[in-house]
């Protein structure tokens, strides 16, 4: 397994679970992408003009997620915290509703019936937002979870199932038609079958991909705050003067707030998408005034030419490259893991 985000780590996991030896190279796993993102498992919120097909796949994510988690619980006896919140989806100002009105069109094409809730009926969903906002949309069904902590569950337990993680970056990889072998700085290792699970960096040398996909990595930015604690209500989405926003919120007032999107690989936090963000923040959560900063954390998004998702067989055949995950990484990590495992029965 070449690459340990959340894409290498719950494919190592369940390849080790059903008896593979597996070997994981990341010089710096969980600290890609996988680090910056916000945890959500929100299929329903995530709804976007032409993308019926990931949202079906989305679909299956929640429940695959929970089948992981019993796995986890069976090997290191911890249980992952899925939190089934829902989300509340609000709008700034009138420009913004139309946004919502025409989400919520979309969605009732995708089969999804949000539910209008206000603000005079149940205060307490709108909770710490701005009281010009006494309107918004609620989706059941959406969750989310702590990518933190699924990392160091999924370590852990691929620590008991005996993966070896070395942490060193792979430069080469080689097809021989039967087996395969990965190079680092240091050594050559040789296995049966590989897989590249490298997110939005680029592949190792030798890697022959059929060109179909190719991946671009679109730079987002999540600050964490603390100070504010609506976690037993839904992650709050809303649209602000055009743009997107989000408000996850954990036990103990910890926030990730969310997120930048840019066509950038620069690994920096430039001020001005950082002061849109806390504005667009402040806006819509007055709320979070006297939090604190804590962090920001930045991450590259793997997006694919059309957005969707792979598993793509690289020719002879020995090795697959898993990425395009884009925005729904974390949420898409067990199905991403599924086809990881039916990739290495296929070549036994
Ligand atoms: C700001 C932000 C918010 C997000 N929020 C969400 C969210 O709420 N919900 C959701 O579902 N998704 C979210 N995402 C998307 C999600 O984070 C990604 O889709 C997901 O993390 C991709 O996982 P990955 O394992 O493919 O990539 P990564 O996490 O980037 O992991 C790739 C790993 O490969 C390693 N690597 C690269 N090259 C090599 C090499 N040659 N040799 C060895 N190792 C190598 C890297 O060190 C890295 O650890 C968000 C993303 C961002 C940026």
């Amino acid at each position: 397994m070449v690459g340990g985000g959340i894409i290498g780590l719950a494919s190592a996991f369940l390849l080790a679970r059903r008896g593979w030896s597996v070997t994981l190279f990341d010089p710096a796993p969980g600290k890609g992408a996988t680090w910056a993102a916000a945890g959500m498992v929100a299929a329903s919120a995530e709804i976007a003009p032409g993308e019926q097909t990931n949202y079906e796949l989305q679909k299956c994510a929640l429940p695959a997620w929970r089948e992981l988690r019993a796995e986890l619980r069976d090997v290191i006896a911890i249980e992952l915290d899925i939190h089934e919140t829902g989300t509340l989806m609000v709008a700034w100002d009138d420009s913004d509703r139309r946004l919502v009105d025409q989400f919520a069109q979309v969605a009732e094409e995708f089969g999804v019936r949000p539910q209008s809730v206000q603000r005079s009926v149940d205060p307490e969903m709108f909770s710490g937002l701005s009281g010009r906002i006494i309107e918004g949309l609620f989706i059941d069904g959406d969750a989310w979870l702590d990518p933190d902590q699924a990392v160091a569950l999924l370590t852990a337990a691929n620590e008991v199932l005996g993966v070896d993680v070395v942490a060193e970056t792979v430069l080469e990889v080689f097809d021989t038609g039967e087996g395969v072998r990965a190079t680092t700085t240091t050594r050559t290792h040789e296995g049966s079958v590989g897989i590249l699970a490298t997110g939005a960096n680029p592949l190792p040398n030798g890697a022959r991909t059929s060109g179909v996909n190719a991946v671009r990595p679109v730079r987002g930015m999540t600050a964490r705050v603390l100070g504010l604690d609506r976690s037993t209500q839904p992650t709050v989405r809303a649209f602000v003067r055009g743009r997107t926003f989000y408000l996850v919120s954990r036990p103990g007032g910890y926030c990730i707030l969310g997120a930048t999107s840019e066509e950038r690989s620069e690994p920096v936090v430039e001020v001005g998408e950082m002061q849109r963000l806390l504005r667009d923040a402040l806006d819509v959560v007055p709320a979070l005034e006297t939090a604190n900063l804590l962090e920001t954390r930045l991450g590259l998004r793997p997006a694919n030419v059309d957005l969707e998702p792979f598993f793509e067989v690289l020719a002879p055949g020995r090795w697959a490259w898993s990425s395009g995950h884009y925005r729904h990484g974390v949420t898409l990590a067990p199905l991403a893991a599924r086809d990881a495992l039916v990739f290495g029965e296929s070549l036994v």
